[in-house]
């Protein structure tokens, strides 16, 4: 077996609609292609062995032991590779389950679909799921060393990959409310909504989080002073720099007990609680120097009680939990290190915050209080004695969290929204320190210890004991509150021909609300007025840069096969999805071999519309309107004719409809008929001699007006739109060469070139085709381009591009002309191989009134020849 290439998906795409993250690898079974499972010796045993949880696997039969059974039966081994992939993945602890796998048109050469949670892993699982088959087919066994190791691999991958757990929380809780988000480019942000609508966040700290309240919170001593001085109790303490001042700060906090930690600490480091003694104390002092960058040390009262951590999101109390350090609790047997161990087995403790615990290490401070109650991890502790571990609580040290949110006692609720307030925090964690929770902190001696900015959710979502709390939605709330937008609306355009022209006017029709358009297209990635990127953005890339763009109200997004194929949408749904046809053109890349493998491609992007939002579909296209069966989204027909029956059908039952009518562009709605404007005001289409304009305009008014765009805004877009020459060079580029006219255009299929010559037969007067075609396209191909241009032109130069793409040159040539005389006996044609030359001789020799029509390799190039003879500006279509 032999792994030819693996892609990978991240939206809807050509395999499923709905699951977005896909892994495709193209296999090539080489040996294995004419062997069905079933005639491997051993094959059957060895997997079940391997991996004896595939029997959970349904597959096709629907029921348990599916899969196992068709491989009893005789399966081919990409089947196999699929299934083996996902339970891979699942083993490893990610949930996956959909998987596909067909040949290609290449015999023997598979292409296996399957679902991934993280990309790294899910290529992972690709390669290992083939060196696990191949070892069963060669030795009739998977080593269990070489499963758990890949399994071991998976888990590192899912891991590296993973966002943290406050993140995580926040990400799900986005997606439950259909939120999309992104990664941002820098600084593990993330990107919640698109276009103008986004939001950031990073972990706990969104874009609204104050720099000044969270400079406040993590300045300590500003905090406590802050604090005090609007009455909130606080330790009563002093920051010292030197040894020489400590004994006079702890007179001054009132004796022992005491606490010191350093100024700038977080996360519990260099703090040393409940000092009794003077040789503990500059212990202590040595500890906090070295944890802060200032060597700034706090000297405070000690105050007894239990921890607390208090959320306060957006002015509101969300969460209470108590924190309890690690520690272990005695059974009259075991010593303290064999209690810790078992502790450390509980499955929910990871290391870091992996986990929705971690596990309790044993360090210098662990040591220190051991020691400091005469104890060593040998100790054994009586029954029911708890031994802390650490003096702080933090659930990163081991600690574990109790919730007390429906305890904590109004006036410390009100407290802690208030210091919220005075902090200047959107999402605010205060640590209390108090013996009761549901008194009143003055009452029993409570105090506020500290204030932080970006705390941790993981405590409230998953405490140890109590309800979990979910901390997220207010959050969420907090930055897109219900009724409030976090999507700008998403127009895209796909289909064989005229994507970029029908893009591009739908984004100059849009730009006429005066919103700021983000658009993607051939040539570019444009957003306004201004070009950001030039090149061909029409793949998912692009389309994620203007979604990501604060400044955009509307993406407009030509959305080409390629991208679709390589690597999904861009978008998990959009708002008008516009198929403006499907024919033969890139078949036989990518394994889309046939023209309904394209229009199935295609009709992706008609079946990611939201059920609000539109397809606009060609009524004319067979191909397209097929797509209306897997549309979930309401449906919108163009037709150039007003009695096509489908659009007919669809419009009397109410639905919507654009067509060209007595020389008009007009919406059709029930019985309505809308006109929008003539067809020779709105220059697209060539003065109305351009069919295939008419249809492309029609399309994007449909588009625009399905998407609310007012019949008044969309006329002005239409009558002030020009393809010119600089915004679309070798689209449809007329010049006015005074006593003749010239065209350029860079139609490259037969589609394209029976849409051309809609226009060139609807022209007055004599017409010239200066032809070509590239050398691969097959000789088919280049014949039927030859009979096309027959039925086209009065008058044909053959060229060739200087790049015959591996044919020997005059061989291309020689096709297309057998495919002229093949269409007309008695057409008047003539080869001049060198395309400049042809040009040249075209121009040379053109008679009055008539239309040189220009198909060539260097659009520029032609442009060039033709405005070094000095074309008039107007007016440019002879009626
Ligand atoms: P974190 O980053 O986890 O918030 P930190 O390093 O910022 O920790 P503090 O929050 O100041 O440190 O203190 C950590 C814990 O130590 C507190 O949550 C509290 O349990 C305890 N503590 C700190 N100061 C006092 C005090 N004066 N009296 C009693 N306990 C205290
Ligand atoms: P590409 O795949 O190269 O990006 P595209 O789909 O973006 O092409 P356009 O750039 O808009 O298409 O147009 C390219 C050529 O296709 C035009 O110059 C014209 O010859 C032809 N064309 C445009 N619209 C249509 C249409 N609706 N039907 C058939 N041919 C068309
Ligand atoms: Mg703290
Ligand atoms: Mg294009």
């Amino acid at each position: 077996m032999k792994i030819l290439k693996i892609q990978t998906l991240r939206g809807p795409n050509y395999w499923s609609i709905r699951r977005h993250k896909v892994i495709v690898m193209r296999l090539d079974l080489e040996d294995l292609a004419p062997k069905p499972t079933s005639l491997i010796p051993g094959f059957y045993q060895g997997l079940v062995e391997a991996l004896p949880s595939l029997v959970d696997h349904y597959c096709s039969p629907g029921c348990r032991g599916g899969f196992l059974s068709r491989v009893q039966e005789g399966t081919y081994m990409g089947h196999v590779v699929e299934h083996v992939a996902l339970e891979l993945q699942e083993l490893a602890g990610m949930i996956v389950g959909f998987g596909r796998t067909r040949e290609t048109s290449t015999p023997g050469t598979y292409q296996v679909a399957f679902e991934y949670v993280d990309e790294q892993a899910g290529r992972y699982a690709a390669r290992a799921a083939v060196r696990l088959c191949r070892s069963i087919v060669d030795t009739g066994r998977y080593p269990a060393s070489e499963l758990e190791q890949d399994l071991q691999d998976l888990k590192d991958l899912a891991a590296k990959a993973s966002l943290g757990p406050s993140t995580e929380t926040l990400i799900k809780e986005a997606e439950a409310r259909e939120i999309p988000w992104f990664h941002s480019s820098a600084r593990s942000m993330i990107q919640l909504g698109t276009g103008i609508y986004q939001k950031r966040l990073q972990a706990t700290l969104t874009d609204r989080s104050s720099i000044l309240g969270v400079e406040l919170a993590c300045d300590k001593e500003g905090t406590k002073k802050t604090l005090r001085d609007a009455g909130v109790p606080v330790p009563r303490g002093t920051l010292i720099h030197y040894l020489d001042e400590l004994q006079e700060a702890i007179d001054e906090v009132g004796g022992y007990p005491i606490v010191i930690k350093p100024l700038d600490g977080n996360h519990g480091r260099g703090i040393t609680i409940d000092i009794n003694s003077w040789e503990e104390a500059e212990e202590a002092y040595d500890a906090a120097t070295t944890a802060s960058k200032t060597r700034s040390v706090i000297v405070e009262r000690y105050y007894k009680g239990r921890d607390h951590r208090v959320l306060v999101v957006n002015g509101k109390l969300i969460a209470v939990a108590e924190r309890v350090p690690a520690h272990a609790i005695g059974n009259g047997k075991s010593t303290i290190q064999e209690l810790i161990e078992e502790t450390n087995r509980d499955p929910n403790r990871g290391d870091g915050h992996d986990n929705v615990l971690t596990r309790i290490q044993v360090d210098r401070m662990s040591m220190q209080i051991l020691e400091r109650k005469g104890y060593s991890l040998d100790t054994v502790l009586k029954e029911g004695e708890v031994c802390y571990l650490r003096y702080t609580a933090n659930l990163s040290t081991g600690g574990i969290a109790i919730d007390r949110t429906d305890e904590i006692h109004p006036e410390n609720l009100w407290m802690a929204e208030r210091i919220a307030k005075l902090i200047g925090l959107d999402i605010c964690g205060i640590d209390v320190v108090t013996p009761d929770i549901s008194q009143p902190l003055r009452e029993n001696d409570g105090v506020i210890v500290e204030v932080n900015a970006a705390p941790g959710f993981r405590m409230h979502v998953c405490p140890s004991q109590g309800l979990p709390r979910n901390v997220a939605a207010p959050v969420m709330e907090m930055l897109f509150p219900t009724g409030t937008p976090s999507r700008i609306p998403i127009l895209a355009v796909t289909g064989t021909n005229g994507k970029t022209t029908t893009t591009r006017l739908l984004a100059h029709i849009y730009k006429q609300t005066g919103k700021t358009i983000g658009y993607t297209t051939t040539d570019g990635t444009y957003i306004g007025d201004f070009i950001v990127e030039k090149g061909d953005n029409t793949g998912p890339q692009s389309a994620e840069l203007i979604l990501k763009d604060p400044t955009v109200e509307v993406a407009v997004l030509e959305t080409a096969r390629g991208g679709i194929l390589r690597s999904g949408l861009a978008f998990d749904r959009c708002d008008v999805g516009v198929v403006l046809n499907v024919s033969a053109d890139h078949l036989g890349i990518g394994d889309i071999d046939t023209i309904e493998q394209m229009a199935t491609l295609k009709s992706v992007l008609a079946e990611s519309v939201d059920t609000k939002g539109y397809a606009i579909l060609n009524a004319e296209d067979p191909l397209v309107v097929k797509m209306a069966k897997r549309v979930k989204s309401q449906i919108a027909y163009f037709s150039m004719d007003p009695e096509n029956e489908i659009l007919q059908n669809h419009v009397r039952n109410g639905g919507l409809g654009a067509v060209y009518e007595n020389g008009y562009l007009s919406i059709i709605k029930g019985d309505w008929t809308l006109r929008i404007e003539q067809a020779v005001n709105v220059p697209l289409t060539m003065a109305g001699l351009a069919p295939f304009m008419i249809a492309n305009a029609l399309a994007a008014a449909l588009a625009a007006y399905s998407n609310g765009v007012p019949i008044e805004q969309i006329r002005s877009g239409l009558a002030s739109f020009e393809a010119s020459v600089a915004q679309t060079p070798g689209r449809m580029n007329l010049f006015n060469m005074g006593t003749y006219h010239a065209l350029v255009d860079y139609a490259h299929n037969p589609a394209s070139y029976e849409a051309l010559g809609g226009f060139v037969r609807n022209w007055p007067g004599e017409t010239i085709g200066v032809i070509g075609g590239p050398g691969d396209r097959r000789d088919e191909d280049l014949t039927n381009l030859g009979k096309l241009s027959a039925e086209i032109f009065n008058q044909i130069i053959v060229k060739e591009d200087n790049d015959t793409r591996g044919r020997p040159r005059g061989n291309a040539a020689h096709f297309i002309c057998e495919g002229i005389a093949q269409a007309n006996g008695s057409a008047a044609y003539q080869t001049i191989i060198n395309e400049t030359e042809a040009i040249e001789t075209a121009l040379n020799s053109a008679p009055s009134g008539s239309l040189v029509v220009i198909l060539p390799e260097s659009v520029s190039r032609a442009i060039n020849l033709i405005e070094k003879r000095k074309p008039l500006e107007e007016p440019r279509i002879p009626l």
